[in-house]
């Protein structure tokens, strides 16, 4: 057996996705969103596959996952969705020539302050137009853009952002008093603009602009609360699939693992998998959520532990070193999310480092 769990991901679904994007958003460039480790998919081999499948640039949220791909070679536009917070990541972010966004007024000070400039950086100045997380608020948009514009000759470009909240839920009014408030601010300012994520991208098409940033999508899965991404065209990058280690027979009565939460109710087959919250299956992950072995889809039964699952298998033929598949084109992550009361993105992101990623 090799490796028992490990996480396969196809290089062909990132480009396949990367193409279906292009195809909702075919006047936009994208930017490939690879912060957590690509979503958990491993941000150098995900970085070369989309880069190799022509994204436009690639997004980080921190310093240090930006650097990491320079120093792997990677020499795509990388930006820093978060900015920096002091002088000296400044300056690793100008010597590393690195986008960044400047959401507030330290941030702008700080480029201000940077001696030289940062010519070969294009500044994303981000713009608050309801999420209240990062951006210039609207009463602080006009000086904000008057200090920036100042700077045109020291940095590479200006780009302007803003960011959804509510995105994801396609009866909701704030996508669309969102862009009017972006367009309200923005004016009829030179500069490419930026405002669709994974969800806007498929539910507000009037909202693509100059470059769209998807993340969840390019690994194929569905930012909407019901269906999975085949329903949008959208094939899973990721099959996080396991191994039998061991198939038994558990009397009527008795019960399965930590707690006693589940007892067996007729005289029952149990394979135990290899995988558990130490991989970073929730311990949430119980009632509803299935593993694929063979051509079956089969329950989970009692705890997730940190190191094991048990599947009821009864009647069915399993043995050691079978395969079992938590999520992958055989059953969609979001399916697994959905059982945990979880979002797909945490479970993706949740793939722990003990788990090898093997892209192919
Ligand atoms: C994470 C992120 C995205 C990507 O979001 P998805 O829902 O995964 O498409 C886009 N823009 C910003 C600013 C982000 O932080």
């Amino acid at each position: 057996m090799k490796g028992l769990i490990r996480a396969q991901i196809s290089a062909a679904a990132l480009a396949a996705n990367l193409r279906r994007i292009r195809e909702q958003a075919p006047r936009s460039r994208v930017l490939a969103v690879i912060k957590a480790n690509a979503y958990g998919h491993g941000s150098l081999p995900v970085a070369r596959c989309l880069v190799a499948a022509g994204a436009d640039a690639l997004a980080v949220a921190r310093l240090e996952e930006a650097l990491a791909l320079r120093a792997a070679g990677i020499t795509a536009p990388v930006v820093l969705l978060e900015g920096v917070f002091t002088r000296a990541e400044m300056a690793e972010a100008v010597a590393g020539r690195l986008d960044f966004v400047v959401h507030d007024e330290e941030q702008l000070a700080l480029l201000e302050q940077t001696a030289g400039g940062a010519r070969a950086c294009a500044v994303w100045m981000k713009i608050d137009t309801g999420m209240n997380r990062l951006g210039f608020r609207a009463d602080a948009v006009a000086a904000a853009m008057q200090r920036l514009e100042a700077l045109s000759h020291h940095v590479a470009g200006i780009r302007l952002m803003t960011h959804f909240a509510c995105a994801d839920d396609r009866a909701s009014p704030m996508t669309g008093e969102q862009m009017k408030r972006f367009a309200a601010l923005v004016g009829d300012k030179p500069y490419e603009r930026s405002l669709a994520n994974s969800a806007a991208i498929f539910a507000a098409p009037e909202s693509l602009g100059d470059w769209v940033r998807p993340g969840l999508a390019l690994y194929g899965v569905s930012p909407f609360a019901d269906g999975e991404g085949a329903a949008l065209g959208l094939s899973p990058a990721m099959r996080l699939v396991s191994t039998v280690i061991t198939v038994r027979d558990v009397p009527a009565g008795e019960s399965v693992g930590y707690g006693g939460v589940w007892r067996a109710s007729r005289a029952s087959r149990i394979a135990i998998v290899a995988a558990g919250y130490g991989d970073g299956l929730p311990w949430s992950l119980s009632s509803g959520v299935t593993v694929v072995i063979g051509a079956h889809r089969l329950p989970l039964v009692g705890r997730v532990s940190m190191d094991m699952i048990a599947v009821d298998v009864t009647g069915t033929p399993v043995s050691t070193g079978d395969e079992a598949v938590l999520w992958g084109p055989e059953q969609p992550v979001e399916w697994q999310a959905r059982a945990a009361r979880t979002i797909p993105y945490e479970l993706l992101c949740g793939v722990s480092q003990r788990v090898p990623l093997q892209i192919a």
